[in-house]
């Protein structure tokens, strides 16, 4: 994808500040990061999100995820870490070339990384579960 802001960032073309690198995926720091660490685990090709990206590649892209993670908790000391993957405008993601968010988290970083969580009823949950499973 010659357009593409984060082809050019994982194929070297633009720069970036690189935590990580191999054959297929680079890892770089988010330039409006939730935490301090807050970095991009990118593939090298295009795919647009969980549902163009093959299977392996993001088995991999969890594989360096992990990685990293590792290294921040030592490197940083982080107190936790949320894994986030946004696919789709509706669920906030704004550059359309598949990437997952490693956020290492600190006590008291005032950040929130979570849900409002809803009440729905045994019937209606039944009802979800049937629609997914075509029970
Ligand atoms: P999302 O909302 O999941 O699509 O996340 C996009 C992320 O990319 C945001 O956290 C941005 O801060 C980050 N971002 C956008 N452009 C760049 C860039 N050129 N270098 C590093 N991070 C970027
Ligand atoms: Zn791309």
């Amino acid at each position: 994808m010659s357009d593409c802001i984060f082809c050019k960032i994982a194929n070297g073309e633009i720069p970036s500040n690189t935590i990580y690198e191999d054959n297929d995926f680079r890892v770089i720091l988010d330039l409006g990061p939730a935490t301090k660490g807050h970095a991009l685990v990118l593939p090298k090709k295009h795919y647009a999100d969980l549902f163009e990206i093959p299977e392996e590649t993001v088995a991999g892209a969890v594989k360096v995820a992990k990685k990293v993670a590792g290294i921040m908790k030592e490197k940083l000391e982080c107190d936790g870490l949320n894994l986030v993957q946004n696919n789709g405008e509706t669920a906030g993601q704004t550059v359309m070339h598949f990437h997952l968010h490693i956020i290492p988290r600190y006590k008291n970083d005032g950040q929130h990384i979570l849900w409002k969580p809803t009440s729905p009823s045994p019937e209606e949950l039944t009802e979800i579960k049937n629609i997914i499973t075509n029970a």
